[in-house]
C-alpha cells in the first residue's frame, strides 16, 4: 500500500521534492524549513572536518566595522534566527543559542571613541564596552539535526545529474530540484563557476585556560574568545585572501599565540578553514536562470549563523510561493555571469 505524501510524490514522478548538497550551517537551515514546510528532502554531506561550518565560533555580534555600525538587516534577521535557533533547541532536546556579552578590549583610544560614539544611538551597546552578542553551537546543533535527516554521507558528483523539463535525476533518485549549499567548494561545481566567490581562510586555536572564568566572549583587536565550557575557549581568527590550502598554518597559530600571551593558557587543538564569500558579503540565493531544477544557497561568508536562518525561510517562500527575493540576496544580481 502507499501512503500519504509518498503516493502524491509518485504521481509527480518524484522520489524528493529537493535535494540539498551539503549540510553546514546553510543547508541546516535550507533542509530545516524545507522541511517545515511539509516537502520531502533528502541530503548529501560528505562530513569533511574542515567544513567552514564545524571550525566556526558562531558568533552573532550585532555591529561591524570600526565605526561599530548595526550590521546589514541585523533588527530583521537577528530576532528571527533567535527565534529559530530555539525552535531547533525544543525540537531537538539540545541547547546551541547562548546569548552573551561581547567585552571589548581595547587596542587603540580611536576604537575606544567609535565606541563611545555609537553607544549614543545603537540599543546593542551597553557601558562601558559590552555588545549585546551570542554564540551558537553548532556541534550540538548539526550533528542534531542530521539524525533527522535523510542523509547519504558521501560526494555528490553535479557533472552527473540529468536534467528535464520537470524534474532532474542523479543515480535513478529523482527531484523536483537539487539545491547546492556546498559553501567553499561551489567555485569548483560546473553550474556555478562561472559566479565570483571570494572565499577566503580562517584559522583558530582551541585552548584550556581554566584562570579565564568568564562567559563573556572577549574581543581585543583582530583576536575573539569564545567560551565553549569545561575551561576550553575558541580563540581566532585570522583572515586571509592568500592561500594555497585550507590547512593549519604555523604562522598563523604563533599570531593568534602572540594575541594571547597575557593568558595562561595550554593549546589544545588548531583549526582551520574557507568562508564561502561572495564580492558583495550578501548571500547567493536562487534557482539558475538556464538550468531548470538547479539551485544554490551560499555565500554566507563570516556571519552564517547570523544570516542563514532568515535567509533560508525567504528562500523556501521564493520557492514554494513565489515569493520574490530581496534583490541584494538574489542570484539574479549575478546573471550576466551565468550566461
Ligand atoms: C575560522 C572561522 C571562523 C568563523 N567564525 C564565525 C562566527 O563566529 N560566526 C559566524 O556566523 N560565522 C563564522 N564563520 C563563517 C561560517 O563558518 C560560515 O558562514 C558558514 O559556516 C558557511 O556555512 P555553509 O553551510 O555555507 O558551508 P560549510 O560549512 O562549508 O558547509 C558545506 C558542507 O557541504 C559539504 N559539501 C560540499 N560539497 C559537497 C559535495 N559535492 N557533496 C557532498 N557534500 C559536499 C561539506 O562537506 C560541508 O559539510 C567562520 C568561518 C571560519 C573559517
Amino acid at each position: 500500500m502507499v501512503t500519504g505524501i509518498f503516493y502524491v510524490l509518485l504521481l509527480q514522478n518524484v522520489n524528493y521534492d529537493y535535494i540539498i548538497i551539503g549540510q553546514g550551517i546553510a543547508g541546516t537551515m535550507l533542509s530545516w524549513f524545507l522541511k517545515k514546510a511539509g516537502q520531502e528532502v533528502l541530503v548529501y554531506d560528505d562530513a569533511q572536518s574542515n567544513s567552514s561550518s564545524k571550525v566556526a565560533a558562531g558568533i552573532i555580534n550585532p555591529v561591524s566595522g570600526r565605526k561599530f555600525e548595526t550590521a546589514w538587516l541585523y533588527d530583521t534577521i537577528f530576532p528571527f534566527a533567535e527565534k529559530t535557533y530555539h525552535e531547533m533547541e525544543e525540537a531537538l532536546g539540545i541547547v546551541c543559542f547562548h546569548e552573551r556579552l561581547i567585552h571589548n578590549i581595547w587596542s587603540s583610544q580611536q576604537m575606544e571613541d567609535a565606541f563611545n560614539e555609537s553607544l549614543k544611538t545603537n540599543p546593542w551597546l551597553l557601558e562601558p564596552a559590552f555588545v549585546k552578542g551570542a554564540n551558537i553551537q553548532l556541534n550540538a546543533l548539526l550533528p542534531a539535526w542530521r539524525k533527522k535527516l535523510n542523509v547519504k554521507e558521501e560526494r555528490f558528483d553535479a557533472t552527473q545529474i540529468t536534467i528535464t523539463s520537470t524534474h532532474i535525476e542523479y543515480q535513478n533518485i529523482k527531484a523536483k530540484a537539487v539545491i547546492f549549499c556546498e559553501g567553499a567548494q561551489s567555485p569548483a561545481n560546473p553550474y556555478w563557476r562561472k559566479l565570483k566567490f571570494l572565499p577566503n581562510k580562517g584559522e583558530a586555536l582551541i585552548i584550556h585556560a581554566p584562570e579565564l572564568q568568564t562567559n563573556n566572549i572577549i574581543k581585543k583587536g583582530n583576536i575573539t574568545i569564545v567560551p565553549m565550557g569545561e575551561d576550553l575557549y575558541w580563540a581566532g581568527a585570522t583572515f586571509s585572501w592568500d592561500y594555497t590550502d585550507a590547512l593549519p598554518t604555523e604562522s598563523a597559530k604563533e599570531s593568534i599565540a602572540q594575541s594571547l600571551k597575557n593568558i595562561p593558557h595550554k593549546i589544545i587543538d588548531h583549526i582551520a578553514a574557507i568562508r564561502p564569500s561572495g564580492p558583495d558579503r550578501r548571500p547567493l540565493v536562487g534557482m539558475h536562470p538556464h538550468q531548470p531544477g538547479i539551485g544554490i544557497f551560499n555565500g554566507m561568508g563570516s556571519k552564517g549563523c547570523s544570516l542563514a536562518p532568515w535567509t533560508a525561510d525567504q528562500f523556501v517562500k521564493h520557492l514554494l510561493e513565489a515569493t520574490p527575493l530581496k534583490p541584494e540576496i538574489d542570484i539574479k544580481r549575478y546573471f550576466n555571469a551565468l550566461r
